[in-house]
């Protein structure tokens, strides 16, 4: 069935009910929404494009993208949804390998024409709007003689609505293709999964909407629910409280890192429980490593509204879940280790970690994990090889290492390219990052492995301190790699430093796993997403000239 048939049921449903907020002002009702995206829809039509081409979004968050996400289904086209965050260059790499035919952008996300910014329009394309101006207003505005508007156009449940290229930290992105039914099944599956939604309930796009956040439109359509995009475009933590205290409690998706500023943005507001439960009420987090620390502060501070969910472009939004009840459930005995975990299968999927043979590994060792269900994307686009080793057995090889346990919560490790094997032994680098979150002074960590003449790889730890303690202060300690010092500061607060992170490690894992070797920095360079770009920390290390 066509995603769209959702937006064209609600309609004849509720046609009154409010759909669609730019900041706290009403854009559309349900009625509105459908008569739009049927327009677009006959547009696109009459400008010769065909049900299976692909028409590419470079937009910051605009309530237009809803709108174009829609209107493009009910034609039966596929999205290219590009994060508004790549280099118009890297867009231009992408709308060239999808073979997009019309593109949407902002103005402010494109780039002036010239060789450093990129160019201002993308070549290869049929027609580009900027979603801001006139001639999409004009391709916006109702014909007052068109006919009355036809329902989408139907589309089988394997083809394409969605080409995600991968934030690749490596190589070329590829173009994950994402059909109707992987879309489906993702959006019935937060129902069940994530958290229940009603029809006066409301989504706030505080992530970007070409990636998860966006996707999150689906099941609020499915519900008849709202849906906010910030009057900025994009992240800020006291807008969205604003708005939560504005429309009534909002739910989101965010990165870890997100929902950190969100935390932080409670603490400074002094919010109660109470002021959070008003402004929002699910906070989805996922993308990348929560770690046990901070989504315990995240709990003591905003109260009982988290939900983690790990996926990945290749089976959107659908992989384990960790609920609410789970975080709740303090007295369990092994609490502390599902808090580190991301949860158990999501409800359509099947889960198993498996060797290098694809058999099965017992409970508590690390293996690969492989998801298997009706959200795992049809393949790669144009890309049958890295298809044919991605998906075995319609098995889905996430890349991402992890422990299923006996009651099958699944831990990640790492990605396997980001373990260290030093001395001839395994190091999982998000186990020492656990541990030295916990020390006091240090405010994010990032651990990688250095090419060592006699251990193969040596750990190194990254680490940001608190804001008390800047990384490169007046002393010379300061400097990185060389903190030596050890004890309280002017303060009075515990410092981290070398001497006391080693301490610390030692007095909680196995010795090979410590850090040989610290390095404060004043941040960790982070992908368009969030991500921690290990990579990059790699390569400081190879070319220490470019260290921090
Ligand atoms: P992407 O395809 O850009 O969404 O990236 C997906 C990758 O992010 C996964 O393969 C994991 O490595 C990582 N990831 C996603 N969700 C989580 C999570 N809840 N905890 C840790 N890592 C995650």
């Amino acid at each position: 069935m066509n995603l769209a048939e959702l937006l064209h049921r609600r309609a004849g449903a509720q046609p009154e009910s409010p759909a669609l907020y730019r900041g706290s002002q009403l854009h559309g009702t349900h009625g509105q929404w459908a008569r739009t995206a049927a327009h677009l829809a006959l547009q696109f039509r009459v400008g010769g494009l065909q049900p299976g081409d692909r028409v590419a979004l470079f937009m910051r968050n605009h309530v237009r993208y809803l709108e174009l996400m829609l209107g493009a289904w009910w034609a039966g086209l596929a999205v290219v949804p590009i994060n508004a965050k790549l280099h118009p260059h890297e867009a231009q790499w992408i709308i060239d390998h999808a073979q997009a035919r019309w593109a949407f952008v902002t103005q402010d996300v494109m780039g002036q024409g010239d060789a450093a910014s990129g160019p201002s329009r993308f070549s290869g394309i049929e027609r580009q709007f900027d979603v801001d101006a006139a001639d999409a207003d004009a391709l916006w505005s109702l014909n007052a003689h068109m006919s009355a508007p036809s329902g989408p156009v139907a589309r089988g449940p394997d083809d394409l609505a969605w080409l995600f290229y991968t934030s690749g930290t490596t190589g070329r992105p590829k173009g994950v293709m994402i059909t109707h039914r992987n879309l489906h099944t993702m959006g019935m599956g937060y129902f069940v999964d994530v958290d229940p939604i009603a029809q006066d309930d409301r989504i706030v796009y505080a992530g970007p909407m070409s990636h998860g956040a966006g996707l999150y439109a689906i099941p609020h359509l499915m519900a008849g629910a709202r849906h906010v995009v910030p009057a900025s475009g994009g992240f800020d933590a006291a807008e969205l409280f604003q708005l939560g205290t504005e429309l009534g409690p909002l739910s989101l998706f965010a990165a870890p890192t997100i929902v950190n500023r969100i935390v932080a943005q409670a603490l400074k507001q002094g919010a109660s429980h109470q002021d959070c439960a008003r402004a929002f009420k699910t906070i989805v987090y996922g993308g990348a490593p929560m770690y046990a620390a901070d989504i315990q502060r995240a709990l003591q501070v905003m109260g009982p509204r988290f939900v983690q969910i790990y996926g990945q472009g290749e089976t959107p939004m659908t992989g384990t879940v960790l609920n609410r009840a789970h975080l709740a459930e303090i007295q369990h005995p092994r609490h502390l280790q599902r808090m580190a975990s991301v949860g158990v299968a999501q409800t359509p999927v099947r889960i198993r970690v498996a060797d290098g043979q694809g058999h099965d590994v017992a409970p508590g060792e690390i293996g690969e994990v492989l998801v298997k269900g009706d959200s795992v994307m049809a393949g790669y686009w144009r890309n049958p090889q890295a298809t044919a080793t991605t998906i075995r057995d319609g098995w889905l090889w996430t890349g991402d290492m992890g422990t299923l346990d006996e009651d099958g919560f699944l831990t990640l490790k790492d990605r396997s390219k980001d373990l260290i094997i030093s001395g001839g032994s395994n190091i999982y680098p998000r186990e020492v990052e656990e541990v030295l979150l916990q020390a006091p002074g240090v405010a994010e960590v990032a651990v990688v492995g250095e090419p060592h003449p006699e251990w193969g790889e040596a750990v190194v730890a990254f680490v940001v301190r608190t804001a008390a303690h800047p990384a490169h202060g007046s002393k010379p300690a300061d400097a990185p790699g060389s903190g030596n010092a050890s004890g309280p500061d002017a303060t009075g607060a515990q410092r981290a430093d070398a001497a006391t992170l080693d301490a610390w490690c030692l007095a909680r894992i196995a010795r090979f796993k410590r850090p040989k070797r610290y390095e404060f920095v004043d941040a960790l360079p982070k992908s368009h997403y969030g991500k921690v770009l290990k990579r990059e920390l790699r390569e400081r290390l190879k070319n220490p000239s470019g260290a921090a």
